[in-house]
């Protein structure tokens, strides 16, 4: 059946998102929303990855500047992880495997953990800065950077950009009604059924149309991700209080925390395994850590790590939470929903609106193998941190499973941080590519059999780039500058 009627259940932002790309890439396509304010959306997902901006901005050719003034992002270079036996960068450059042209081996070979960084991006994040600065002092935006933004604002633009394309969006809490396809109808308080040719799952973890009622399987990812809770809370950002230019991933008893740093808000969250903490002692650690947040505006959110078999089952898609979910140790969600909806939409575009079973079955690969990607890096993450000696974190060196990470790793061990086989040893679509996995195992410090004694002309050769980095580095604007210069009166919109 050829499709031009697309419902989506959800308007958190995986709903949104889908039905946002759906519309831009598909101007034909009928689209209707349907979300139910009183079970309202999750209200956490505050990081981003640099998939996100190259959807939104050069994949669906938004205009950047309604973003900035509504959702109010801040910006992200990376993670800054307290980790391993010494603090290191992650950044979106991809630093660890790029070669300079006068040296024999790829920069992960020349790390140095007193000095973390190898190119501007690492550089600059380790001086809190986030762009080199034109000569009329505006930011020189690249291409390696992620946001920081707080889930309700987000939601809030992407509802606006929504109804500016002509999506309706209505207000009701439905249950489904089966059919042929899979789902018949969604049925609302008042009686009315809503019907479309296909069905966006995007309820969250209610997974109302894949889970419920289709009761497809779910793939538990529990033998590598142990935590399943988090306690989230935040404080007022002071005046005087940097805006950090990366998110901040620290080591807890028995999971981790980050920060993300808003304009107005900082924003704290505590994941944690419930097998090992409860929530009362996950709440006293976390406020131990963190004296500035009020202990009444705390909250827990429970989810479980894992993903459904297939995604798309009969005239169900599903996208977000009620596809899959893991934690956001590197802040994947978002970048998730960006490939599951630019996917979705080419492939209702090649198959001219009728996708054949092959192209459904290839979808379902693709966005499964996205997920176990994920889980994978996020293995090699959990199974080498050796920060704290805590019963968990024991469990974790011990007993996670690396899955597809464990031949990425036995190379690694014997061959150290070479970039040579890392297109075959990691998918094309894997977004954090080889370079990701050497950035986890060089800055965790994972022992390998090829230590290299670096010689004394490159040495040198290394002093004076990090020195000029730094340099560099310095010349450049701080968030808070970044900030201020956009909201000039003179600012012209590209
Ligand atoms: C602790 C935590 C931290 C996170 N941090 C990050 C992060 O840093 N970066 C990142 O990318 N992601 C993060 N995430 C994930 C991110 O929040 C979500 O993946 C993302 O916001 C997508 O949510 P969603 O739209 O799938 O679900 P939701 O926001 O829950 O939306 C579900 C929608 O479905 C509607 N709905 C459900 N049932 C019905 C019904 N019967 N009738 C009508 N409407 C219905 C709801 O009203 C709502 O509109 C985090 C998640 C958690 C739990």
């Amino acid at each position: 059946m050829k499709i031009s009627q697309v419902v989506v259940l959800g308007a958190g932002s995986a709903g949104l998102m889908t039905a946002l790309t759906l519309k831009r890439r598909l101007p034909q396509l009928q689209l209707r929303v349907v979300r139910s304010k009183d079970i309202g959306i999750i209200g956490v997902g505050e990081g981003t990855t640099a998939v996100f901006p190259r959807h939104f901005f050069e994949f669906l050719k938004i205009k950047p500047q309604s973003f900035y003034l509504e959702a109010k992002p801040t910006w992200k270079l990376g993670i800054r992880f307290l980790w391993g036996p010494t603090d290191f960068l992650y950044t979106f450059a991809y630093e660890f495997e790029k070669r300079q042209p006068e040296l024999a081996r790829n920069n992960g070979f020349y790390y140095d953990p007193a000095q973390p960084w190898f190119g501007n991006a690492s550089a600059y994040m380790a001086h809190d800065r986030v762009f080199p600065r034109t000569p009329e002092g505006m930011p020189r935006f690249h291409n390696n950077h992620a946001f920081h933004i707080e889930n309700v604002l987000f939601v809030g633009w992407l509802e606006n950009r929504c109804r500016e394309e002509g999506i309706q969006i209505t207000d009701a809490t439905v249950t489904a009604e089966p059919g042929p396809q899979g789902v018949g109808a969604l049925i609302t308080e008042t009686g009315e059924r809503i019907t479309g040719d296909l069905y966006i799952d995007a309820s969250g973890f209610r997974s109302e149309l894949l889970g419920q009622l289709l009761k497809e399987p779910f793939r538990s990812y529990t033998d590598t991700l142990f935590c399943d809770r988090a306690v989230v809370g935040g404080w007022k950002r002071a005046a005087n209080e940097p805006i950090k230019p990366y998110t901040v991933v620290e080591t807890m008893n028995c999971g981790w925390a980050w920060q993300i740093d808003h304009e107005h808000h900082i924003n704290r969250g505590y994941v944690y395994s419930s097998s090992f903490l409860s929530d009362d002692e996950a709440r006293e650690e976390f406020l131990r850590k963190n004296p500035r947040v009020p202990a009444d505006k705390t909250r827990v959110v429970k989810y479980r790590s894992g993903r459904y078999e297939r995604s798309w089952v009969g005239n169900v898609v599903a996208v977000g939470n009620s596809a899959g979910f893991v934690e956001p140790l590197e802040a994947t969600a978002l970048q998730v929903i960006c490939v599951e909806a630019s996917t979705l939409a080419d492939t209702l575009a090649d198959s001219l609106m009728e996708p054949p079973p092959t192209l459904i079955q290839l979808y379902n690969r693709y966005n499964g193998d996205q997920w176990d990607d994920i889980r994978n890096f996020l293995a090699v993450h959990y199974r080498f941190n050796t920060r704290l000696n805590t019963p968990f974190w024991k469990a974790c060196q011990n007993d996670v499973a690396l899955h597809g990470a464990e031949p990425i790793v036995d190379f690694y061990r014997e061959n150290g941080p070479s970039v040579v086989a890392g297109i075959t040893l990691v998918h094309a679509s894997n977004s954090f590519r080889m370079d990701g996995f050497l950035a986890m195992l060089v800055g965790q410090q994972v022992p390998h059999q090829k230590p290299y004694i670096i010689p004394p002309a490159e040495q040198e050769f290394w002093r004076r780039r990090r020195q000029q980095l730094v340099l560099d580095a310095h010349q450049g604007m701080t968030s808070e500058q970044a900030i201020s210069a956009l909201r000039r009166p003179d600012v012209r919109w590209g």
